[in-house]
Parts: structure tokens; sequence; C-alpha cells
């Protein structure tokens, strides 16, 4: 998958053999195996997709390139230990800042209900759930311009929940894009904590889950015909789903995205929400 090239068949071999290493760790990161959804998932606007998720259906294609989440990776770290050695303390004797840690944001007897994950920074002084997302300089214009989408957006208020369950007060939400560019380039979308977005994103998941453990979801044997009923979104995003097959006709193989012709072949274009 990744593009090696190297000075002569020595440095050939060399790049193939450091590209693989890359593609196998990343792919065999925490992260990357994780199965459970997480709160980064839970606003996905294609309910196709999270249900291809739940079900633990097989990808129609490999992870992808992993340089950009291995840039990301690294930058969260970077932003940890920043956060961590300028950590001070609140007039009352608390930490100021909360770095990387692990808020839950439902708790359930049953382990597939639990919504958990790690919350990049909540600043205490401020009341503030913070997010770092490394973005390319043109995508950073598109959220410049157009917000952060339902997805994220749903994420920053989540990680709110999560702090509120960890007894924190948060007033405010925040992402902070960072552009991967030749010169710093910051923006950062803002708004008030709103606990009744997060509590309608789980209400949304709970309702996927119940229709994809229905008995006529059970009677389907999950076949194409029922997946097709599963809607997408127009904000999907195809390019980043493992379950995207270009000009599929099967669904149980993998989705042809919103904007493919096979989409039409099947009439089920009105089902895109
Ligand atoms: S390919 Fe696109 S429309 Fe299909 S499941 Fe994935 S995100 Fe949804």
């Amino acid at each position: 998958m990744a593009k090696t090239t190297g000075s002569g068949p020595d440095g050939e071999v060399m790049a193939a053999r450091i590209a693989d290493l890359i593609v196998h760790a990343a792919a065999n990161a925490p992260r990357s195996l994780q199965k459970r959804i997480g709160p980064s998932e839970v606003g996905d606007p294609c309910e196709r997709r999270l249900a291809y998720k739940l079900l633990d259906w097989p990808a129609a294609r490999d992870d992808g390139d992993p340089i950009a989440s291995i840039i990301g990776t690294g930058f969260h770290t970077w932003m940890e230990e920043t956060f961590t050695t300028r950590q001070a303390a609140l007039p009352d004797g608390r930490p100021r800042y909360k770095v990387e840690e692990r808020v839950t944001v439902r708790d359930s007897p049953v382990e597939a209900a639990v919504v958990a994950g790690s919350s990049d920074l909540y600043d205490r002084a401020t009341g503030t759930v913070w997010d770092w997302k490394l973005v390319g300089h043109t995508t950073l214009d598109d959220y410049r311009r157009k917000g952060p989408g339902p997805q994220y957006r749903t994420q920053a208020h989540l990680y709110g929940l999560g702090q509120e369950n960890a007894g924190e007060q948060p007033q405010r939400v925040a992402i902070c894009f960072v552009g991967r560019y030749h010169e710093l380039r910051v923006h950062v979308w803002t708004e008030p904590y709103n606990r009744q977005v997060a509590l309608d994103a789980l209400a949304r998941l709970d309702s996927i889950k119940a229709r994809i453990t229905s008995s006529e979801a059970y009677s389907s044997e999950y076949g194409h015909t029922w997946w097709t009923q599963i809607p997408t979104s127009e904000q999907a995003r195809c390019r980043f789903c493992p379950w995207f097959k270009p000009g599929s006709a099967d669904l149980t193989a993998g989705c042809p995205g919103t904007a493919q012709p096979a989409d039409q072949r099947h009439g089920f274009e009105s089902l895109i929400a």
C-alpha cells in the first residue's frame, strides 16, 4: 500500500521493510483493535457505518494509510506532555488540568452499552472540555467555514458528559484544529456545554442497536435487502469508512457510499437521511 523507493536495490528493500513495520505496528495499536463504539464514533452521521461497526461486520478494505493517524497520535502525546509540564494548582489545591484522563460517558452492567474514552484535556479553571484535531490545512479551512460537523460536535459534548460524571462542572466544549502546514495555524470551535446533545446521541446509538438486534434483523440473516433499509447520510465520510467498496452492488460485501450509481440502481437513495 505504501509508496516506497530507495537508492538502489538495497535501499528499496530497506524502504519496503520500514513501510511494512509502520503499517503492521499501526494496524495492531490499541486504538486500531478497539471494537466497542467510542465517543469519537457515536455521532457518526452514517447509521449504516455504525451498524457495520456494532455488528463487527468484516471490513471491505484494509485500514488504509496509517501515516495521518500516526502523526496525530504523536501530536496528542506532545500536547499531553506540554500540559502536564505546565500543570498548576487551583486555589483549592486541586490540579488545574486533567490531561488524557479516561472518563465514562455512560456506565452499564452490559459491557457493550458502556461508552468511555480518554478526554484530551479538561481545564478546571475555565470549565472547558478540550479536544485536539490535527488536520490538513485545506481541511482546517473547511472546519473554519462550516463548523466541526455532527460527529466532532457530538464527541465534544459526550466528553463533557464524561467530565460531569466524573464530578466536574463543564461550562464549555472546544475543538482545537491545528493545521499540518509549514506555518502554525490554529482554529478553535467552541460552544457552551449542552448535556442534551450527548444524551440525544446516546439515545440514537441505542435505537440503532435495537434495530440491528431486532427479530426482523435476525430473520433477514442480515442480507443485502436488510442492509438497504439502514440509512446513510449526506454527511457520511465514505473515504475513511472501512466498509466503503466503490461500485458495490452487495451491501454484505461493502457499501458503495453515498454518491455511487449503485445507490440509485437499488432504489435506496430516498433512505439517505
Ligand atoms: S461507505 Fe459511506 S455511506 Fe457506506 S457505510 Fe461507509 S460511511 Fe456510510
